[in-house]
């Protein structure tokens, strides 16, 4: 039987996680300098289960003050599409949108995804899922967007 005082031992190339108390390669805990074996204590995947945890609790933070952008999230993008799209919208139109979208990222290698000027849930306005509040945009742009968007402006 083996018993483990210390955590940290990493002459043998070992080394044992003081969050979930098992026996590790070195390579498995991340560099922290001025520690004693230049590692870090705990494993890597224990850090990362911290760090998600600590996303997540960030995270609900910020939709406790951005109460609009959670509404996404809970209720699901397809259902609030569903809800924006009213009975006398041109399903073709909507369809020949996503159709260019796929077409443009296809031809230029560049992520191109269906954008809502106004956005469809939103602070004070929410857009309709109608071709005249689409535009075709790059991902990126249209992560942009959703990260600063000023619906200020559409009061
Ligand atoms: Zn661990």
């Amino acid at each position: 039987m083996v018993y483990y005082t210390k955590t940290t031992s990493s002459k043998d190339g070992h080394k044992i996680c003081s969050k979930c108390f098992r026996e590790k390669g070195i390579n498995e805990f991340y560099n922290q300098k001025g520690s004693r074996d230049g590692k870090r204590s705990s494993c890597t995947e224990c850090v990362k289960k911290y760090n998600k945890a600590k996303g997540r609790i960030n995270l609900r933070k910020y939709y406790s003050k951005n109460p609009h952008k959670a509404i996404n999230k809970i209720v699901g993008r397809d259902i609030i599409i569903a809800e924006r799209t009213p009975a006398w919208a041109d399903k073709s139109i909507l369809r020949w949108y996503a159709e260019q979208a796929i077409t443009l990222t296809n031809i230029t290698g560049i992520s191109y995804s269906v954008d809502h000027e106004i956005p469809l849930v939103g602070k004070y306005v929410s857009g309709l899922n109608v071709g005249d509040n689409l535009q075709i945009i790059t991902t990126e742009k249209n992560t942009q967007k959703s990260m600063s968007y000023k619906l200020d402006s559409y009061i």
